[in-house]
């Protein structure tokens, strides 16, 4: 059940027509549609220059064969994309994904997203996204290297600093932010540091970065907390995933005083009351490439292979894992097990009726696009610090980090609040980050 404003209507269907087949695009336009109608309503200029029509619209698609030889000395052929959503605020900015899912649908919607999550942060970061139906997990290091280096070969001609800058997403981590940059630097026989983000420390990446998402999902979950007078403090704490994003958020609750009893992966989850040892998790995930069974075997904890982690009772769920992870039956299991805010650190996890659930039982629901701004975020601060041939310590950039989460949180309840549905911070988000970009559209003129 959509409200969609009948003036957005014809907009909402020429997306539709023009991609076809792309649902988690379709979904991603839909949410940002829907909480347009008071904007648009108040400032009859952006329906005049078509300004959404032109948001919902890529400023470039790059489709492009990536073939590489694998270590039985077979070729393979893979596909790859970057979509560069939009460029007024700042030089395209956002993840790759390398997952056998990825389509050209799916890069739309991250991309579509990051203009938004890029908007809220108030950095200088157009938004963009690419990814490749490779799958990182099933190969050797010299199959990922021998990859990324295909890859890199066609993306690089589309990169710099000024242009389009990519970062890890799900399936792109340090090793294959190496490789990438690597070859870039091989090709262009440049030393270009601001071209990519994510790099490791010794090379011009930044403290933080690595941490940024899982910290400052969970910094904009306490700021959720705050405005009905909570803190993570002894609170009970579901994540679900355990990649980076999960990690780190693991790591930030227990620092604030939260349990976290559960995560995942694709195969399973596993359940401690005590609270998740976060220190053999890093070494499993982080070390050995493993999997949670081993961690829970290792453990001697409960692991589930057919049922749902939004089944565990909590006080807060972060869903870290992907999208469309939290359908309505998890959301009603939530609400169920006594949960009071749902802040999403992976990109669009939770499904829209699954939302509209949440939201209906007065749970407080921070959007991906506020919520796990936090990444992007401090690889702008990468950015910065590579520009100015410069490296900031742990403590000074992770105050950077905090300072933006809580601006996005202040943002996003404030806008809310002024479209009249205070505590929505779907409406909060999805408002303040179109107005930003299509304000900067209007004023250059037809672009
Ligand atoms: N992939 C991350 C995201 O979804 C980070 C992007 C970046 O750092 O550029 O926001």
């Amino acid at each position: 059940m959509s409200r969609l404003d009948s003036a957005l209507e014809p907009i909402y269907a020429q997306v539709l027509q023009r991609n076809p087949g792309e649902d988690e695009f379709h979904q991603a336009v839909l949410e940002v549609l829907d909480s347009l109608g008071a904007v648009v309503a108040k400032h009859k200029t952006y329906m005049d220059a078509r300004v959404i029509e032109r948001i919902c619209e890529p400023e470039r698609q790059i489709i492009f064969r990536v073939p590489w030889v694998d270590d039985r000395g077979e070729v393979q052929i893979n596909r790859g994309f970057r979509v560069e959503f939009n460029s007024v605020l700042g030089p395209f900015k956002g993840g790759i994904r390398f997952h056998p899912s990825v389509l050209l649908g799916t890069v739309k919607f991250l991309g579509f997203e990051q203009v938004f999550k890029n908007a809220l942060t108030g950095l200088p970061i157009g938004g963009g996204k690419g990814g490749s139906d490779f799958d990182p997990k099933s190969r050797t290091d010299g199959e990922v290297m021998r990859f990324c280096q295909s890859f890199m070969t066609e993306l690089y001609r589309h990169l710099g600093e000024y242009r389009d800058v990519p970062a890890g997403d799900i399936g792109v981590g340090p090793r294959e932010l190496g490789y990438l940059f690597g070859q870039y630097k091989r090709i262009t026989n440049r030393y270009e540091s601001a071209t990519l983000t994510g790099k490791g420390i010794g090379w011009g990446g930044s403290q933080v970065r690595k941490e940024a998402t899982g910290y400052g999902t969970v910094y904009f979950a306490n700021e959720m907390l705050g405005t009905v007078n909570g803190s993570f403090d002894g609170k009970t704490v579901v994540v679900s995933g355990s990649g980076n994003v999960a990690i780190y958020a693991i790591e930030k609750v227990q620092e604030l005083g939260g349990t976290v009893v559960a995560c995942s992966d694709s195969a399973g989850y596993v359940v401690e009351e005590s609270g998740i040892d976060l220190e053999l998790l890093k070494e499993i995930k982080e070390v050995r490439r493993g999997r949670v069974r081993e961690y829970a075997e290792e453990r001697r904890a409960k692991y589930v292979t057919d049922g749902s982690i939004w089944n565990v009772p909590c006080q807060v769920a972060l869903p870290c894992a992907t999208q469309n992870e939290l359908d309505p039956d998890g959301a009603r299991a939530l609400v169920a097990g006594g949960c009071v805010v749902v802040a999403e650190g992976a990109n669009m996890p939770t499904t829209p009726d699954a939302v509209r659930v949440l939201q209906g039982a007065g749970v407080l629901f921070g959007p991906g696009k506020a919520a796990n701004a936090g990444g992007v975020a401090t690889s702008a601060l990468e950015m910065q610090q590579n520009a100015s041939r410069d490296s900031w310590t742990f403590e000074y950039t992770e105050g950077r980090l905090a300072a933006i989460m809580r601006g996005i949180h202040e943002r996003c309840a404030g806008t809310a609040e002024e479209y009249g549905e205070p505590g929505n911070y779907v409406v909060g988000a999805n408002a303040a980050a179109f107005m930003r970009v299509a304000d900067a559209m209007l004023a250059m003129g037809v672009i």
